[in-house]
């Protein structure tokens, strides 16, 4: 194992092989005792892994990630030692491969397979993840004659699916062919040994016929005055088993089991040395391939062609300068080659970021259109790719949530639906789902059907359709005159009729924020139980009272005078300023004055929904202003399970840091049987209340907390 040291001392600078030993000795000790299933010592496994990555040249951070590739998943080893031994950098290399390694993929399907392909690529954020996983594969796949028959399938099957793919989109062709060869071992045992014993018959034949023409060739260069080199090189048994298979050809019908190869040092010797070639020998029409002006979609460029030669044989020949057969070679992994001759710390930063853009670029580019689309897809612009906790994959628009999940399950369990977990954690059912999560539905039997909410929550238009048809079937009579008596009966609790605060211009108004079509729905949708009361005519009357002349005297909390302490109009003294109750700005909130009328300026949050419908010339500019010396009130709204615990945790905290609380009031959501409670609290400022929210998320048995405006 010593002399992969030896190998890398050599091919890194000091500082850089400072890290790569440093990280050796650690995982070495991390992994000690461990066995691997053909009784290595499993630090074998980590130590081939850097070997491969070092012999494509990547640098001192993948390598040291390499060696520490399976220690988070395999060793007590934790995440914070990596970060204090190594650094951010590495760390993030070693998560990336760690999560990756979760994903076990099963499914046969080729449209799953590209699926998993691209979770793949997203989920790697660094490309380097990708390569490391690569090289881990690869070792994997040179010792996976240990394992038992069905794991070697498997684990086959999933490397030709998922693994040979993404080798081949980055260009990394040496892990590419090594990979397909594995494969076919494996899947194809019969035709791999027929392969690999007859082939080396038939090129025992025809050695002598390689060297002549690679010696022709050399001559031909040497009358030309081009320097460059020769070389004859086998095709791997998986291109040739494909031709044989799939184009339906014998093995001596396949002539170009060697292909030779001529490399040059520019692009013009490579267009000359063709046409002598094709001076001395007839090229076979249609086999002339131009890649150095059409290159394929993972940037490979060579020429080829295959020529009839005077002694009667046919050879493909491939023309290529230096740069082109490295790039060939390597793929994506040659940017890193040559880091030795950096010149300042960040060109590989700049190197990286090149490459993630190529790779997420959407536009122009013919060439490389398809590589691009191969590699990246659309996940980031429409799109988002989950799984199932059997490990099928589900396609989502983009933002979607556990909602649009499981209505894309099925129409029922969507209806059902109480609750999410999403990774094995519980999650509000209104979280943005990301790429790779894996998204378990919660339903029952007893649930009463969908939310009105939910229609604002959910992503899909195919979702809002199967909620609104269940909405559909209730609008029955009986439903909309209940809904009605009910809300009659809630405006009448709250001093108003019913008539006097439901017009059809405050209709208007609230039916675009509540999801409603017509008042017959609305009706409905009190009637059994969709919508609470409650919601329907809080902003009802929060209309309402907008659009009288004397509004809003209950709402507003804190009254003082501008410019003697709290907030300041800009540009006037003596205004009468009030803090809107909708939306309780503290010190530190973004804050806009509204001038209402005859009442002076009202305080609001700028991004109080209540605002948003005003007319602007009614705004004006306000700052915060010597508020030291006050305290004012500020609404959160807490989700837990318990109403107790919330109470007492809540509670707890505001005494920690010596806020307090003027009031609460909870009650418990019949679907999902989750305890709310509202709290208005007592804070000096934004930072006080911000304290505050981020005490109460670190809590495990909050679900949720978030800031109120009503
Ligand atoms: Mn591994």
């Amino acid at each position: 194992m010593l002399d992969i040291l030896d190998n890398l001392q050599e091919r890194y600078n000091a500082k850089d092989f400072a890290l790569c030993k440093k990280a050796y000795d650690f995982a070495k000790k991390a992994h000690e005792n461990q066995k691997r299933a053909s009784g290595e010592d499993y630090f074998t496994h980590p130590c081939a892994v850097a070997k491969i990555l070092a012999d494509l040249g990547l640098d001192a951070s993948t390598i040291a990630a390499a060696f520490l590739h399976d220690v988070i998943e395999d060793t007590p080893v934790s995440e914070g030692d990596i970060k204090k031994e190594f650094g951010d950098e590495v760390l993030q290399l070693v998560l990336g491969v760690t999560k990756l390694d979760k994903f076990e993929f099963t499914s046969k399907e080729e449209e799953q397979a590209e699926n998993f392909r691209k979770i793949f690529v997203a989920m790697a954020k660094d490309i380097r993840v990708i390569i490391i996983k690569l090289a881990d594969r690869l070792h994997n796949m040179r010792s996976l004659n240990f394992l038992s028959h069905e794991r070697q399938q498997r684990l086959a099957r999933e490397t030709l699916d998922v693994f040979v793919p993404l080798a081949d989109r980055l260009g990394i062709s040496q892990i590419k062919c090594e990979l397909d060869d594995l494969c076919l071992k494996y899947l194809e045992p019969e035709f791999y040994e027929y392969l690999s014993t007859n082939i080396d018959v038939m090129l025992k034949e025809t050695e002598g016929l390689i060297a002549h023409v690679q010696e022709e060739l050399k001559r031909l260069l040497a009358d030309s005055n081009i320097k460059g080199e020769v070389f004859g090189r086998r095709k791997h048994l998986y291109s040739i088993y494909k031709k044989m298979k799939f184009k339906n050809k014998t093995l001596d019908q396949i002539y170009d089991l060697v292909a030779v190869r001529v490399i040059v040092r520019t692009v013009d010797e490579c267009y000359e040395i063709l046409g002598k070639i094709h001076h001395e020998w007839k090229p076979v029409p249609g086999r002339i391939k131009d890649y150095i002006a059409t290159p394929k979609p993972n940037m490979y460029r060579s020429l080829h062609t295959t020529v009839m030669t005077n002694f009667g044989k046919i050879f493909e020949i491939q023309i290529r300068t230096y740069e082109m057969n490295h790039a060939a070679e390597y793929g994506i992994a040659a940017h890193w080659k040559y880091k030795e001759n950096k010149k300042d710390e960040n060109e590989l930063d700049s190197r990286l970021s090149w490459i993630r853009e190529v790779m997420e670029w959407q536009g122009g580019l013919k060439d490389s259109k398809e590589f691009l689309n191969s590699l990246k897809g659309d996940i980031y612009s429409s799109e988002v790719l989950v799984f199932t906790p059997k490990g099928d994959v589900i396609r989502l628009a983009k933002d979607a949530t556990p909602l649009d999940f499981a209505y894309n399950i099925h129409t029922a369990i969507g209806h059902r639906c109480i609750g999410a977990k999403v990774n094995g954690k519980m999650v509000p059912l209104n979280t943005v789902l990301q790429v790779g999560d894996v998204v378990e539905i919660i339903t029952s039997q007893n649930s009463k059907g969908p939310s009105w909410d939910w229609l604002k929550i959910v992503k899909s238009p195919s979702t809002k359709v199967k909620i609104k048809q269940f909405f559909k079937k209730e609008m029955k009579d009986e439903n909309i005159k209940t809904g009605r008596s009910m809300l009659e009966a809630e405006a009448k609790r709250r001093g108003v009729n019913l008539s006097e605060i439901l017009t059809d211009e405050s209709f208007l108004r609230i039916a675009s924020k509540l999801s409603f079509t017509s008042q017959d729905e609305m009706f409905a949708s009190v009637g059994y139980g969709a919508v609470s009361t409650n919601h329907v005519i809080v902003k009802l009357l929060d209309f309402y009272r907008k659009s009288q002349p004397v509004p809003e005297v209950s709402t507003f909390v804190n009254t003082k005078k501008s410019g003697s302490g709290g907030v300041t109009v800009k540009g006037m003294t003596g205004l009468l300023v009030r803090f809107a109750g909708c939306c309780n700005p503290v010190p530190g909130d973004d804050i806009v004055g509204f001038i209402s009328r005859g009442r002076g300026v009202a305080v609001h949050r700028s991004d109080c929904p209540n605002l948003k419908n005003v007319e602007n010339d009614r705004l004006i500019e306000v700052s915060w202003n010597n508020y030291a010396s006050t305290s004012y009130n500020a609404g959160i709204k807490v989700i837990g399970n318990n109403q107790t615990e919330v109470l007492t945790i809540v509670a707890g905290a505001v005494a920690q840091l010596k806020l307090g609380i003027i009031s609460t009031n909870g009650r418990t959501d019949s679907r999902t049987k989750q305890v709310i409670v509202e709290f208005s609290i007592r804070v000096g400022d934004k930072t006080e209340l911000d304290d505050l929210i981020k005490k109460l998320q670190q809590d495990s048995k909050i679900i949720n907390v978030y800031r109120t405006t009503t």
